[in-house]
């Protein structure tokens, strides 16, 4: 058996963001309870983790006591839900990736230009939620071809269409060519809405999957981006599953027992349940570990201006603080085995 983990994998640097913020909240003040509006991220692990530390997650601010501290999730939030926050008195702390605030400052500024927004991406997720917020009168949500036949556009010369910055290239690249054909002079975004990790994870599953016999992607159900991996895997032929951790293997899906699997993460599971699975698969199966390295990522973050201010009223330094994701290193100890380097020739033997 032969486990092939790409890189990227995992972690992204938004994700690495918004849990370094509770973290680090949590330092600042010990003893008292933090709320997370929504999941941090997307992970059950990370939130489990969290809770067991005393973290509270909520779904409304109305849980959240007056005067208490209050972290907005990686997936942003409406502005409504920040008025509403300081109208209770609540110190909010800002974990929203950068990359989904860039998608929110461009709903804003086409807002103001008089431009109705096509929103691609998934009605009830987070991330649309927060976006629609911004501009909710002139945002319709487009979430597949078949409803664009379905909106209500004033004026088909100031339209503009922007995405969810979690979805899959290909899903998205479908809907835009159907906008695109309905409305021919509709504006695209300067650049991409989809950000780097989710183009990087996909595109390493394309550039794999197909070599592999089966795909173990690691996350939650409730991860976009995770989920839009495992279907990118079946749509290049290989079997995929998402699981959450090494507990839901099923030995079904490897009946032979020489089988090539590639091991991928999405963009807010924590190396250590890959790890895990690795060394299963090493000690159980007597697998071999294959590193194939699709693409590197250098993505850095600051943190953000409510965290910083928190810090400062607490006399910590922030001034050289960044956040940056490395790629793991990979032991024996941690993973069963040490990787060579994946060859083609290597994974046809
Ligand atoms: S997946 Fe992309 S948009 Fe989402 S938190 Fe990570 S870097 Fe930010």
């Amino acid at each position: 058996m032969k486990i092939v983990l790409v890189n990227p994998r995992g972690f992204c640097a938004g994700v690495r963001m918004a849990i370094d913020v509770v973290d680090q909240v949590l330092d600042l003040l010990p003893g008292e309870t933090i709320y997370v509006y929504h999941e941090i991220v997307h992970n059950r692990h990370i939130v489990e983790r969290f809770i067991s530390r005393g973290v509270r997650f909520v779904e409304s601010l109305g849980e959240v006591p007056s005067g208490s501290i209050v972290v907005f999730s990686a997936h942003g939030i409406p502005p409504s839900l920040r008025e509403e926050a300081a109208q209770r008195n609540l110190t909010a702390i800002d974990a929203t990736c950068p990359l989904v605030t860039k998608v929110h400052s461009r709903a804003i500024r086409y807002a103001r230009q008089g431009y109705q927004i096509l929103l691609i991406g998934h009605e009830n997720h987070q991330e649309i939620i927060g976006t629609m917020g911004e501009a909710p009168e002139q945002t319709q949500v487009v979430d597949s071809p078949e409803c664009i036949s379905g909106l209500k556009i004033d004026d088909p010369e100031k339209l503009v269409y922007l995405t969810q910055t979690t979805l899959s290239t290909d899903d998205a690249g479908v809907i835009i060519d159907a906008l695109k054909e309905a409305f021919p002079n509709i504006k695209a975004p300067p650049t991409d809405d989809i950000c780097y990790a989710t183009t990087n994870r996909q595109e390493a599953v394309r550039g794999v999957a197909p070599m592999c016999d089966l795909m173990i992607v690691v996350g939650s159900q409730n991860s976009s981006n995770s989920v839009r991996l495992m279907e990118i895997g079946e749509n290049v032929g290989t079997r995929s599953v998402l699981i959450d951790d090494v507990s839901e293997l099923d030995p079904a899906w490897y009946p032979s027992g020489d089988e090539t699997i590639m091991l991928t993460a999405g963009a807010s599971a924590p190396e250590d349940l890959v790890s895990e699975i690795c060394k299963h698969f090493v000690n159980q199966h007597g697998a071999s570990l294959h590193l194939a390295d699709i693409s590197e990522e250098s993505v850095e973050f600051g943190l953000p201006l409510t965290l910083k201010r928190l810090m400062e009223e607490h006399g910590v330094d922030h001034k050289d603080r960044r956040i940056m994701v490395e790629p793991p290193t990979i032991t024996a100890a941690e993973y069963g085995s040490t990787p060579v380097a994946l060859t083609i020739s290597g994974l046809n033997a």
